[in-house]
This record gives structure tokens, C-alpha cells and sequence, in this order.
């Protein structure tokens, strides 16, 4: 008799049991919830129990774990779904969206629930990746998933990030061609973590000698992501910069080296956080760390109330700190990290020096010195938080509070010190800190670059993870500027898989069938032509000393006449953009001052007074302008005169035409880009299944909408219809003349010696341009399995 539901425990073994004894026999079966469901054991057991799905979804998990790690190699061969080399029945049904018959919406989300139910999160659509957030750990990433994938044709495992991550290494062994993967999806989306599994996989694949090497190179993403991420409404550990990792590897495969660019750290986090978010995570190890080890007071933090910039929901951040340890265990990670990738122990302390020193800057605070004369002038009231800033970043206290509560002005030759006002002495002091935090990340980011760069020869595989689309219920210009970032990655995208393809179409005079798109270009000009879209305008009225956000909302409104712009009546300083992700509502308060992210000239020149010898470096060697906006390739490319004068003569800083924001942005955008474009991309798509980050929920409405924003069901046709790969002639018989050649020959790249190559190859469902071969996704990987053969 069937186990009853009432004793979970006894229950799960006999229906461990059962399941092996009657569906796992084979584990390319695949048994699934519907099936389960539908069994006469499970339907006299418990009916359509809501709870019974998800048990039986993970009991299918550990078993079908179970089943392929228990397999030995040979086993597993046996079992491998077959090839076929007449091109038909390539794929399980299920696994690829390509193969459905009918092609709607309503199919394709259905396929993806029934896969999310059986915990199938990763779906393919022809070359490319779809990833479902499953919001729970699956134990499908271990060693044994990365040796099942390896060097594996897709169709022989389900879809799997280390098979997409596969792909790309193998065609960069087998081409010599550099690779980059593209992860785009929402923030919340599982981009960030794919991006993780990506690198471990390469790094099995890369296998190198030098295990240390290894070992630095998983580690440069927990350290970037301590400085970088941050909990927000909807991601505890969402990534507030954009992150390019290039993983280099030798002509042979063999891991040697990584790189990584960094885009945009969003610095205003630094000295402020919406409600029910965080600084960045860095802030709050730190602390933590200090106070578990009992140096607080060495690094002159109060024991009672954690600092300002970290204590905006009062009372919660020390309530955890003291309570769960979880932060001070994250503090040791991270000096492991450290030490792991190579920085040394000075560095180390300068470090944490700069970082208690940031947290102290935000303790300053300013009051108004009123006398008759003067009611401009502001003082330090608490005077113990000033010198403890000064102390922990070195420099001179009364030095500090001059360059906080003053500045110069030149005037006619003569340099006139004006007082600020206690306004105007917080925005100095929170621009100190924002400029103190973005150039210690650049620097991070460079030393760790210097530490794991390799100057050898050698090909790479570039990973890209930036913040996902973000739309909150108040968006500032750090939103639109990570908004505009994902439009641009949406467009690259829409470029390779349909412009591009259809284009080469026409040329070559082939009839594929066009599929329709929705191109978002015109919605990246308003943002980016110049001199009429938003940011051009944005740097106008930035230039004007008299302009305010309001005045900018206006320019905003008579410039940009197109349907993606408008203005919500009765609220002033908001606008609203219809971006491809949908729309968007921008208030644009404090927009003139973020875009002209001044960092006053006296501040710069105590801190370069600095005896701590990585703050002086920081700030005296010109690493970037006042923050982070740009990687230090992009930032000697963009290197502007008046950055250079400004490092010279602080004093006449307010005579020079500024850089913006915007205008950084623009650039690291192009800087980005021209990275992408040198490597074959792979795009994978992450999707978040619910916004409650629930496992085993999936809200249809939601994933509708992300399938319709990025085009899924157009791709779907695409991938059906098209021929994703086009190759010269030439080239083509250059790679694969072996197929039907002499090793010792070497043929034509002419049209004939194509047709012999793909016949030999037995391939189906190609056509032959005028200079170009048209392959389907599927006919690479046979064509490399061939050579591989041969
Ligand atoms: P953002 O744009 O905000 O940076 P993101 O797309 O990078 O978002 P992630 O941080 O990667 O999102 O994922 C959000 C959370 O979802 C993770 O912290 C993790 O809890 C969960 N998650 C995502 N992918 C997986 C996975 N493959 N396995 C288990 N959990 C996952
Ligand atoms: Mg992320």
C-alpha cells in the first residue's frame, strides 16, 4: 500500500523508492510533475494538492541529481540522447522553444510554466538561453554538472547554463575567436548569479596548471560585488555598477589571466538610500566585522549607533549586526578574498582606513553661524567626528573643515575665499565621500586587474552583467542612466538576431522569410543623438549656473516631441519615458546637480595632503574625474584637458567647462560596446518568474510581459525560420576543408568546394549565398562534432 502523506519522512522514502523503481530507471527520461501527477499511485495517494507539486518537483531534482552523478562516464554515454546526423529530431521536444509546432504566446509561456514546475529552469531557443530565476538553491551546479557538460554536444544534457558557457569556450578553442556573453534580464532576474556559474564553469574547462590562479579568479567576484551591490527594494543583492569580465585563456584553453571593466557605480548610494534599502554591502561587513573583533574603537566607530550613512532604518542595522553574525562572517570572506587575489596587508588597511574613514565624513554635521555681517557661514558642531574623518583618512583636521565649510573663487587674478552656507558644506562633505568611495572601487577594480592581467597572447571569453531594468516608485537619474544602459543592451541584441540577419538576407539575395521586431533605436536616439537628445540636453542646461531641474523638465518638454517622451500634468518635476521595458516615471529632483557631480577643488587639495599613501594616490594621479564613471581604459581615452587642468590648478576649476555624467555615461556605453562587438556574442536571458521571489511561483502576467519586452516570440521565429550563422565561402572551407579535403590540400573557398564540404557533412536545410554559407544553429555544432571526429 502506497506511504501516507501524514508521515512526510516515510512517505518521501517510499516514494523515492518508488520513483527509481519505476521512472528513473533511465535519467534521460526525465520524469516531471505532470507526469507524477498523472500516475495512478500519486492520484490515489493525494490529488492536485498545491503543496504536493512543489514536494514532488524536488524530490524529481534529488533524484534526477542522484541518477546523473551515480552514472559513470560510460554509463552515461550509453544513455546520452542520440545524434542524428540527417539533422531530425536534434532536441528533446520540450527543451528547445524552436521545436514547437504552434508558435504563440500562450504556447510558448505554457511550455516555460510546465519546465518551471519540473524545475527545468533553463530552456533554450535555438543558440540562445532562456533562465528562469527558480528563488531556491538547486543542486545542479556542482563538479559532477560541470564534468556532465563538458566538451558535450547541447542535445546530449537538458539546457544548462555550463552547456551555453560550453558553447562559447569551445568555439573560442576551435576558432581562436574571442566570445562574450551577454546576460540581460531585469534586476532580480538571475543575472548576477549566472554570471557566477559562468566563470566556474570556464574555470573548470580553463584548467590550468597554477591552482591558484583558479582560486584568485573565483574569488574577483565576491570582492567586485562587496564594493559594488547593495540591497534595494528588489534585489537584496542587487548590482549597482556594470561589470565586464574577461576570463583569458592560452591558444590551448588553459585559463591565464581575467580582466574587468567596470560602468557606472551608482556613488549616491554612498550618502543616501531609499527607505527599505541599503548602502553598499562593503559598509555594513565592515562594521560588523570591527565590532565582533573589537577594534571599533581603533578605527574611532561609535559601539552604540552604527554611523549615519549606514543607519537609515534606525535601530534595524545594529539590531542585525549584534544579533546575526551573518555580516562579520562576510567580513572575514572578504579579507580572505584579499588576501587570496594578492593585495597586501598595507593596502588592506588602507583600505578599511579610507572605507571607517567615508563612514566618519558622514558624521560631520553643520550649523549656521549667524552674525550681522554674515549669515552664510557654517561651523562644525561636533567636532570629534571631524577630526576622527581627518584622523582615519589622514590628513588634517582643520585643513578638512576649511575645505568643508570654504571655498576659492578666482577672480580677476585674485583668489577670494568664500564661506558656504550649511547647506552647501553637507553637499561638499557628501561629495567628498562619493568621490572618496567611487575612486577606491576604480582602484579595486585596477589592482585587481594589474594582479590577475596577463600580457601573453591569448584569446577571451568576456562576461557581461550589468543592473537590470529598474523601475521603482520614485526613479532619479541613477534609474534612467541604468534604464538607457539596458536599452542599449536590448538594441544589441535586436541588431544581431534580426537586423543583421535580414540585412545579409537581402544582400545575398536569399528568400527567408522577415519576421517583425520591435527596434528600439529611435528610442536610444532621443536619449543619445546629439545635440537634441536628452543627455546633450541635460549637459546644455547643466552649463547654466541659473537652471534648475524644473527649467531642465521644461527643455525636456519642448525639445523631445516624440511619443516615448511626456509630462504627467500636475506634478511638476516629473516625466515619464515609454522604454522598451515599459514605462517609466522620472523625477527629476537633484537631476542639474548629479549630472555636474562637482568635487570642489579644496577638497581635492587636502586630500592629496594625505599620509596615507593610497589616498594620495587616489586622488593625485588622475584615475578618473570624481568618481567611477568610466574604467581606467575608457578614462584615458576620454582623458579631457580639463580634467588634466584641473589636477594642475585647483584654484581656477570654476572658469572650466566640466565633463558630466552624462557625457561619461555616453562614453562608457561606447566603451562597452566597442569591447562587445570585438567577440562572437551568446546571449542568455534571464527572467524572473514573480516579483515576490517565491520558488515554484510563477506569475504568468509577469513573464509575459519580460517574453513580449525582449522580443522572445520573435526570436522564436527567427531561430525557426532563419540561418543564424553566415560565413564567407572562404572561411568556411578554411575551418572545415578537413571534412572532405586532405589534411595536405588546401582547396578553394569557392562555392563549389562549400557544396562538397556540406554534402560530405550530410548536412540538410542550408543555402548557399553569393559569398556567404547560411547555416542554421544547429549545423555548427554537428560540423564541429565532425571535426572533432576527424
Ligand atoms: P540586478 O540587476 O539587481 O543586479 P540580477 O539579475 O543580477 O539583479 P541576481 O542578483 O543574480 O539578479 O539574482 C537575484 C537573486 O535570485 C539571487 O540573490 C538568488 O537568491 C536568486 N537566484 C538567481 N539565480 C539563481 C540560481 N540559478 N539559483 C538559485 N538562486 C538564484
Ligand atoms: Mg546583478
Amino acid at each position: 500500500p502506497p506511504p501516507t502523506l501524514l508521515h512526510p519522512e516515510k512517505w518521501c522514502r517510499g516514494f523515492n523508492h518508488f520513483i527509481s523503481q519505476c521512472l528513473i530507471k533511465d535519467f534521460e527520461k526525465r520524469p516531471t510533475v505532470t507526469h507524477l501527477l498523472e500516475h495512478p499511485f500519486i492520484k490515489q495517494v493525494h490529488g492536485k494538492d498545491m503543496s504536493l507539486q512543489k514536494q514532488l518537483a524536488k524530490l524529481i531534482q534529488e533524484q534526477q541529481q542522484l541518477g546523473s552523478v551515480a552514472k559513470t562516464r560510460h554509463e552515461r554515454i550509453h544513455t546520452r540522447r542520440p545524434y542524428h546526423v540527417d539533422g531530425a529530431d536534434k532536441y528533446s521536444q520540450d527543451d528547445d522553444l524552436v521545436n514547437l509546432e504552434v508558435l504563440d504566446e500562450d504556447t510558448i509561456i505554457h511550455q516555460l510554466q510546465k519546465r518551471y514546475a519540473d524545475l527545468q529552469i533553463y530552456t533554450y531557443v535555438g543558440d540562445i538561453l532562456i533562465a528562469l530565476n527558480p528563488f531556491q538553491n538547486l543542486s545542479i551546479y556542482s563538479p559532477q554538472f560541470s564534468k556532465l557538460y563538458h566538451g558535450m554536444k547541447r542535445s546530449s544534457n537538458p539546457p544548462h547554463i555550463f552547456a551555453s558557457a560550453d558553447a562559447a569556450y569551445q568555439s573560442m578553442v576551435t576558432f581562436s575567436k574571442d566570445q562574450c556573453i551577454i546576460i540581460s534580464g531585469e534586476s532580480g532576474a538571475g543575472k548576477t548569479e549566472s554570471a557566477h556559474l559562468i566563470v566556474q564553469h570556464l574555470t573548470f574547462l580553463g584548467k590550468a596548471n597554477n591552482r591558484a590562479l583558479r582560486e584568485k579568479i573565483l574569488q574577483v567576484n565576491p570582492l567586485v560585488e562587496a564594493f559594488g551591490n547593495a540591497c534595494t527594494a528588489i534585489n537584496d543583492n542587487s548590482s549597482r555598477f556594470g561589470k565586464y569580465l574577461e576570463m583569458m585563456f592560452t591558444p590551448t584553453g588553459a585559463v591565464m589571466g581575467a580582466k574587468i571593466s567596470e560602468y557606472l557605480l551608482e556613488k549616491s548610494r554612498v550618502i543616501k538610500q531609499a527607505v527599505g534599502e541599503k548602502n553598499f554591502h562593503i559598509f555594513y561587513y565592515i562594521y560588523a566585522g570591527l565590532y565582533h573583533q573589537k577594534k571599533l574603537s581603533e578605527y574611532r566607530l561609535p559601539e552604540k549607533k552604527p554611523p549615519r550613512y549606514i543607519d537609515n532604518e534606525t535601530g534595524r542595522v545594529m539590531h542585525d549586526i549584534v544579533t546575526k553574525d551573518s555580516y562579520g562572517r562576510q567580513f572575514e570572506a572578504i579579507q580572505h578574498c584579499f588576501r587570496i587575489i594578492g593585495f597586501t596587508d598595507e593596502e588592506v588597511y588602507s583600505v578599511y582606513r579610507i572605507l571607517t574613514g567615508i563612514l566618519n565624513t558622514g558624521n560631520i554635521e553643520f550649523a549656521a553661524i549667524s552674525s550681522q555681517h554674515q549669515t552664510d557661514k557654517s561651523e562644525v558642531p561636533n567636532p570629534e567626528a571631524l577630526d576622527n574623518a581627518a584622523a582615519l583618512l589622514s590628513i588634517g583636521s582643520e585643513e578638512l573643515q576649511e575645505a568643508l565649510t570654504s571655498h576659492c573663487v578666482v577672480t580677476r587674478g585674485e583668489t577670494i575665499i568664500r564661506t558656504n552656507t550649511v547647506d552647501k558644506a553637507a553637499d561638499v562633505r557628501d561629495a567628498m565621500s562619493k568621490a572618496l568611495y567611487g575612486r577606491l572601487f576604480s582602484w579595486i577594480v585596477n589592482r585587481i586587474n594589474t594582479l590577475l592581467h596577463n600580457t601573453e597572447n591569448g584569446m577571451n571569453v568576456g562576461i557581461l552583467d550589468i543592473f537590470g531594468f529598474e523601475n521603482f516608485a520614485r526613479n532619479s537619474f541613477e534609474q534612467l542612466c541604468i534604464n538607457i544602459a539596458n536599452e542599449q543592451i536590448q538594441f544589441y541584441f535586436n541588431q544581431h538576431i534580426f537586423a543583421l540577419e535580414q540585412m545579409e538576407y537581402q544582400n545575398e539575395g536569399i528568400d527567408a522569410a522577415t519576421v517583425e521586431y520591435e527596434d528600439n533605436r529611435p528610442l536610444l536616439d532621443m536619449f543619445l543623438q546629439k545635440p537634441m537628445g536628452l543627455l546633450s540636453l541635460l549637459d546644455e542646461e547643466s552649463r547654466f549656473p541659473q537652471a534648475t531641474d524644473l527649467t531642465l523638465v521644461d527643455k525636456f518638454e519642448d525639445n523631445l516631441r516624440c511619443k516615448y517622451f511626456w509630462r504627467p500634468k500636475g506634478v511638476e518635476l516629473s516625466f515619464g519615458i515609454q522604454h522598451y521595458a515599459g514605462k517609466v516615471l522620472y523625477d527629476a529632483s537633484a537631476f542639474l546637480e548629479k549630472n555636474r557631480d562637482t568635487l570642489p577643488a579644496d577638497i581635492v587639495v587636502v586630500l592629496r595632503t594625505s599620509e596615507n599613501k593610497l589616498l594620495q594616490q587616489l586622488f593625485s594621479s588622475p584615475l578618473t574625474k570624481t568618481g567611477t564613471f568610466c574604467n581606467s581604459f575608457a578614462y584615458f581615452a576620454t582623458f579631457s584637458v580639463d580634467t588634466m587642468e584641473v589636477m594642475r590648478h585647483p584654484e581656477e576649476t570654476t572658469n572650466m567647462k566640466r565633463q558630466t555624467m552624462a557625457s561619461y555615461f555616453r562614453y562608457s556605453l561606447m566603451d562597452l560596446l566597442s569591447k562587445m562587438v570585438v567577440g562572437q556574442p551568446h546571449f542568455i536571458r534571464c527572467i524572473k518568474p514573480n516579483d515576490d521571489r517565491e520558488a515554484l511561483t510563477f506569475s504568468h502576467e509577469r513573464v509575459l510581459l519580460q517574453l513580449r519586452y525582449t522580443g522572445i516570440l520573435e526570436t522564436v521565429k527567427i531561430r525557426q525560420k532563419g540561418y543564424s550563422h553566415r560565413i564567407l565561402f572562404e572561411e568556411f572551407v578554411k575551418r572545415y576543408y578537413y571534412l572532405a579535403f586532405k589534411a595536405h590540400e588546401s582547396p578553394l573557398g569557392s562555392r563549389e568546394n562549400c557544396l562538397t564540404i556540406l554534402e560530405k557533412a550530410k548536412l540538410e536545410n542550408w543555402i548557399l549565398g553569393k559569398t556567404k554559407v547560411f547555416l542554421k544553429y544547429y549545423h555548427i555544432e554537428q560540423l564541429n562534432l565532425f571535426l572533432r571526429e576527424v
